[in-house]
C-alpha cells in the first residue's frame, strides 16, 4: 500500500502517517518526490485496512498495489530507475547501454583484448565471468578470483565498468569488491538467500531471468533485492526453456514491454544466450533494441573457436562492430541514443 501525500502536507503530518503504519504492526518507506511524499507500506501479504490512514491530516490518497511484488512495481513508483554501474554509465536513463565482452574470463591477453575490442566499438560496460555456473561439473568453472583481478586491471586499462557473475554469498562480496556490478545467473534467480546477501551489499545488480521463470516470478525476485534497501536492479531477458530445439533459448521479447508496464527497473536483453548460436544474436540484438530495451548484454570473443564457455554464440570482434552500428541506426530511428563509453581511456605510454 502507498499513502501519498498532499504537496502542502507537512513533516509532521509526514511523521504522523509513518507513527500509524508503525502501530498497525508494518514498517513505512517515506519516498520524497519532486511534487509530494508518498509513504509505501511494506510487511503485509495481503490487503491492508487503511481505515487509521484515509483521514488523517495530509493524507491526499490511498493506493492498494494491487501485485504480490510492491516495491519493484511502477504503482509503488511511477518514475523509471535509473542505475548507476559508473559515474556516467547509467542504465534506464534512455541511452541504451551495451555490456558486452567474452562468456569467461580465460586469460589476461584475452580478457584485455576483448575489452579494447569491446570498447573501441563502443560497448559501456565490460563482461566477464570468474564464476561459471556450468551444466556438467567437468566443463572450466571459470578463474574465481584470478578472474576478478584480471577484469579489475581491464578496467584500469580501458575505463569500462564490469558486469561479473557471483553464484554464493561469498563470491558476491568478491565480485562487489572487484566488480562494479553483480550478475545474478538465471540458475540462481531463485536463490533466495543469495538475492538477499547482494541487497545488502547495496551494489547495482543484474538480475537475470531464470530459465523456467514468469515474469512474476522475476520481479518478485528482484522485490527481494529492493526489500533489503537495495533499488539498484537491472532485469535481463536471456530466454526460456522450450520444447524446440532450434535455438538454445526462447528468447522473450515480450518481456521488454510488459516489465516496463509492470515496473519501474530497467530491463535489458541477453540475445546471447537467448538464442545460443552467433548467425542470430545480431537479428534479435536489434529487435530488442527496437522492442525498447534499455540495454544488452552480449557475448563477443577474440577468439570464439578456442574460446572455453559458449564460443558457438559469442561474436567475432569484426561482427560485434558491425552490430555496434546498426544499433545506432536503429536507436536513432526509435528516438534513443547509444550510451557513450563512462571514462576517458587510459593514455597510453610514451
Ligand atoms: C552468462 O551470462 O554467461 C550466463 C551463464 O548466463 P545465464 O545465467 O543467463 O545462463
Ligand atoms: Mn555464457
Amino acid at each position: 500500500m502507498l499513502v501519498v501525500m498532499q504537496h502542502s502536507a507537512t513533516e509532521a503530518e509526514i511523521e504522523t502517517v509513518c507513527r500509524v503504519i508503525t502501530d498497525m504492526g508494518y514498517t513505512p518507506v517515506p519516498m520524497p518526490g519532486e511534487q509530494r511524499t508518498a509513504i509505501g507500506l511494506i510487511g503485509n501479504d495481503t490487503r491492508v485496512d487503511d481505515t487509521n490512514l484515509v483521514g488523517l491530516p495530509g493524507v491526499a490518497q490511498v493506493i492498494h498495489v494491487s501485485k504480490q511484488y510492491k516495491q519493484v512495481s511502477r504503482e509503488w513508483k511511477p518514475v523509471s530507475t535509473v542505475v548507476s554501474l559508473a559515474p556516467g554509465v547509467d542504465i534506464g536513463g534512455g541511452s541504451i547501454v551495451v555490456i558486452a565482452g567474452p562468456c569467461s574470463v580465460e586469460s589476461e591477453e584475452q580478457i584485455l583484448s576483448a575489452a579494447h575490442a569491446v570498447r573501441a566499438a563502443g560497448a559501456t560496460a565490460l563482461r566477464g565471468g570468474a564464476f561459471k555456473p556450468r551444466s556438467s561439473p567437468y566443463s572450466f568453472q571459470g578463474l574465481g578470483k584470478a578472474g576478478l583481478k584480471l577484469l579489475a586491471l581491464a578496467r584500469q586499462e580501458t575505463g569500462l565498468p564490469i558486469v561479473t557473475e557471483a553464484m554464493d554469498e561469498a563470491g558476491a562480496e568478491l565480485v562487489a569488491e572487484y566488480g562494479d556490478c553483480i550478475q545474478i545467473g538465471a540458475r540462481n534467480m531463485q536463490n533466495y538467500s543469495l538475492l538477499k546477501a547482494v541487497g545488502r551489499l547495496g551494489k547495482p545488480v543484474l538480475l537475470k531471468r531464470g530459465m523456467a521463470a514468469t515474469i512474476s516470478d522475476l520481479l518478485l525476485s528482484a522485490e527481494y533485492i529492493l526489500a533489503e534497501g537495495n533499488n539498484q536492479v537491472v532485469l535481463c531477458e536471456r530466454g526460456l526453456r522450450s520444447f524446440d530445439t532450434a535455438a538454445r533459448n526462447l528468447f522473450d521479447l515480450n518481456a521488454i514491454p510488459i516489465v516496463q508496464k509492470l515496473s519501474h527497473l530497467p530491463i535489458i536483453a541477453d540475445p546471447s544466450h537467448g538464442t545460443g548460436f552467433r548467425e542470430y544474436v545480431s537479428p534479435m540484438a536489434r529487435a530488442a533494441v527496437a522492442a525498447g530495451a534499455d540495454g544488452l548484454i552480449v557475448e563477443m570473443h577474440p577468439n570464439p573457436d578456442r574460446a572455453k564457455s559458449d564460443g558457438a554464440q559469442s561474436l567475432f570482434p569484426e561482427q560485434f562492430d558491425r552490430l555496434m552500428l546498426d544499433l545506432r541506426r536503429i536507436a536513432a530511428a526509435i528516438g534513443r541514443d547509444m550510451a557513450q563509453s563512462g571514462a576517458p581511456l587510459k593514455p597510453t605510454g610514451g
